[in-house]
């Protein structure tokens, strides 16, 4: 059937490759195995997935560079599939455009909802993420871009400037892990030594006026050493 998603795997080992084709049939996906670095580029350029599921350990090649040259063509949701835990390596797929990260061994479960919310999020990157009159909302909260206002269950929250600058920015990025670099970057345009930590008490203050318990479902997610995610 056309009508269904067609996502690319490109990953080496066969019993993982197999298993994520199995899990995304069955979920009604088309599923488009890439078992190296040269088929997963193939594959890409002649079946114009809606997302990939990307190994970076490639035996001919880094899936690293695969992610740079996708995205140099297209904003086609990725998600990194890796057996490094390294924070930096998450970082740096982040900041490449990585839509999501997951580490193996990981539950099939994680990776079909990561699937789903990369493919909501680029639903909305498309046109029907914001509602026409500039407002985003999810569960109780709403926020009104116009008038840099937020409202839980219908009683205002006041936030800062910069706190509402941030909010704004997760808000339109949402369902994505955004790395503190690039909240930094959006937000006070440069990065110093201090600039995490200043991003931090800002998030810490802002979760807290948006009710944020521990333990709970909050609006935003601390993913630890990374980012933080909508
Ligand atoms: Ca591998």
């Amino acid at each position: 059937m056309s009508s269904k998603y067609k996502v690319l795997i490109v990953e080496d080992e066969k019993n993982i490759c197999h298993l994520i084709g199995a899990l995304l049939e069955a979920d009604g996906y088309q599923a488009v195995p890439a078992r190296d670095f040269a088929n997963g580029r193939m594959l890409y350029f002649s079946h114009r997935p809606d997302l990939i599921i990307l190994d970076l350990g490639l035996p001919d090649g880094d899936g690293m560079d695969l992610l740079r040259e996708i995205r140099k063509d297209s904003l086609v949701p990725v998600i990194v599939l890796s057996a490094r835990a390294d924070e930096s390596d998450k970082v740096e797929a982040l900041d490449l455009g990585a839509n999501d990260y997951v580490t193996k061994p990981f539950s099939s479960a994680e990776l079909m909802a990561r699937v789903r919310s990369a493919l909501r999020t680029a639903a909305r990157y498309s046109g029907t993420a914001l509602s026409p009159d500039g407002t985003f909302t999810r569960d109780d909260l709403l926020i009104d871009y116009g008038a840099r206002r937020v409202f839980i269950d219908q009683s205002e929250i006041k936030l800062t400037h910069t706190e509402f600058d941030i909010l704004s920015y997760l808000s339109r990025c949402s369902g994505k892990v955004v790395t503190y670099s690039a909240i930094i970057k959006e937000i006070w345009g440069y990065s110093d030594s201090g600039s995490v930590k200043k991003l931090q008490v800002n998030m810490a203050n802002m979760r807290k006026k948006l009710g944020a318990k521990p333990g709970k479902k909050n609006y935003i997610e601390n993913e630890l050493g990374i980012g933080y995610r909508m």
